[in-house]
């Protein structure tokens, strides 16, 4: 089957550098993906290819299409299939690899970074332990979607290049439905999965410390323990992503340690989705029965995967020279990384804390301000993000109303009033006690202040960070549902929503609504890209 595939010689195509491939051998097998039978484009993300330095005229050539299929492959590349292991709900799987996936190769973008172009759903590979290596239409377009959505709220996150249907039917638990391959852009696939696979290996972990660190954290090799600045690093970048991902109410469902990054993008869109409802126990995956990956506990789970990743580099630290000449030695490493893993705890609460006064449109964090304010959420079970849209316009209001010269009437009783700036807020937190509502905003106003300047200016600066548009999950199923049954409309219009989730358009209510309660409690999300 491999030496059937041909290669592309046309002009504008990606040459693609293999610098994984040349660096990390023992880490993968080169692996060609698998020729879709009848190829056909569902989405290409011209932005994206311009970004990374590929002619967006080559993107929709009939050239391109075979490459985002599996069926050509570019002059000059060795696509391979990564090898990884993880642990998985808690317990350590020791082989699992790109089961469907291959990297085609790498480019170097217009920001000069390298990125990984890479395809899912493209085939068997040695890693599939009995999957079929392929892909269904509804996933492909659901990590399309929920991957564009993160990137345009500026989240971390590997991006789609390319959706492409390939004309074969494959089988999951629901029937047959049409396969796809996903082309997939990472600034790489390094994971906490691969340290644990190298580790346990000959010869293999030193040399992709030094490639994780050369090309994610380059400043880190000048420092006296680079393997310690290495972990230091990205419990820095992790910690980051978690506060954003808490910000948006994303519950990413599988947060094993193969789908943790070491570049701290978001990765492996399975079985996730945006919470509505607030409430920290929110669980969406079928399979995650215990709630481990629960929206709440997503901070310490990353601290507990980032321990994982901290002992596969223990070795390589206790050799460097410490203080006196002599290597270090493990204990003295484990107790410098314990405690570097014991910041990532205060580090996630200093940006959470900061992401929340953001939110709150406050110039400082107030613990007990956001605290009260999602206490207020969660007892009403109101919805995440329509509350805090709500919340950033009042700022204005009030300042429109003090300067009509009326009494500003958000603390005031609940009656007797047309006009209160917090009405569009009050119907979202839905019925509940009035009078704690009413203390809560007395004293978020108190903290606002009153100059009509600074009011807007508080508007303007929360509706830069409390989206209106997020990948809602009745929506996105909706969009999913139709295209799977060949209608890509709902998911071409949802996805161009999201492009810019901050700016309310008129004629787009329906993707800023909360999807009514009973829908969301039923909820499942599945695995199974
Ligand atoms: P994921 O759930 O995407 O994080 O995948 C976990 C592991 O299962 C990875 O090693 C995947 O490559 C593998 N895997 C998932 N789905 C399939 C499939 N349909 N065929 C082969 N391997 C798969
Ligand atoms: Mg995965």
């Amino acid at each position: 089957m491999t030496e059937t595939v041909p290669s592309t010689t046309a002009v504008g195509a990606p040459t693609l550098d293999d610098g994984y491939a040349r660096d990390l051998d023992g880490l993968y097998v080169p692996w060609r993906p698998s020729p879709a039978p009848a190829p056909a484009a569902v989405r290409l993300n011209t932005e994206l290819a311009d970004d990374l330095g590929i002619d967006p005229r080559w993107l929709g050539s009939p050239e391109a299409l075979a490459v985002f299929s599996g069926s050509v492959i570019p002059d000059g590349t060795r696509p391979i299939a990564q090898a990884y292991a993880g642990h998985q709900f808690g317990g350590f799987v020791p082989m699992l690899g790109d089961g469907r996936a291959a990297l085609l190769g790498e480019v170097i973008d217009r920001g000069g970074r390298r990125r990984d172009i890479a395809l899912k759903g493209s085939g068997a590979t040695p890693f599939s332990r009995g999957g079929d290596g392929k892909a269904a239409l509804g996933p492909v377009l659901r990590e399309y979607l929920l991957g564009e959505a993160m990137h345009a709220l500026g989240i971390p996150t590997t991006r789609a290049l390319a959706a492409v249907r390939t004309g074969e039917t494959v089988f999951r638990d629901a029937g047959p439905v049409p396969g796809a391959v996903l082309t997939r852009v990472a600034s790489s696939h390094l994971r906490v999965g691969t340290f644990e696979f190298a580790v346990r290996r000959e010869g293999v972990i030193d040399r992709l410390a030094d490639y994780a660190i050369a090309r994610h954290y380059p400043e880190a090799a000048d420092a006296a323990d680079p393997y310690l600045a290495l972990l230091r690093a990205v419990v820095e970048a992790q910690a980051r992503l978690i506060a954003d991902w808490m910000g948006v109410g994303f519950i990413h469902g599988v947060m094993n340690t193969d789908n943790t990054t070491i570049s701290g993008e978001t990765i492996d869109y399975g079985p996730c989705a945006f919470l509505e409802a607030y409430d920290p126990r929110t669980v969406f995956s079928s399979i995650d029965h215990g709630g481990r990956y629960a929206f709440g506990n997503q901070p310490a789970i990353m601290q507990w995967n980032l321990s994982r990743f901290a002992e596969t580099l223990v070795g390589l630290s206790a050799q460097l020279p410490g203080p006196n000449g002599e290597p270090k030695g493990p204990d003295a490493v484990i107790e410098e990384m314990i405690e570097v893993l014991n910041g990532f705890a205060g580090r996630y609460a200093e940006l959470r804390n900061r992401n929340l006064a953001d939110k709150l449109g406050l110039d400082d964090p107030d613990p007990t301000l956001t605290e009260g304010f999602l206490t207020l959420l969660e007892t009403r079970g109101a919805d995440h993000t329509g509350a805090f849209r709500a919340l950033s316009a009042i700022p204005a209001r009030l300042a429109a109303v003090d300067s009509a010269g009326a009494e500003a009437p958000v603390t005031g009783p609940t009656t007797d009033r047309v006009d209160d700036p917090a009405d569009a807020l009050r119907t979202i937190l839905g019925p509940g006690d009035t009078a704690a509502l009413d203390a809560w905003l007395a004293d978020w106003t108190a903290a606002l202040g009153d100059a009509p300047d600074r009011l807007r200016a508080r508007t303007a600066a929360m509706q830069a960070v409390n989206p209106i548009y997020i990948p809602r999950n009745h929506l996105v199923e909706e969009a999913l549902t139709a295209a799977t049954a060949g209608d890509t409309q709902p998911f071409t219009a949802l996805l161009d929503v999201l492009a810019d989730p901050w700016t309310e358009r008129p004629g787009l209510d329906r993707y800023a609504t909360a999807a009514p309660v009973e829908v969301t409690a039923c909820y499942r999300t599945f695995c199974g890209t």
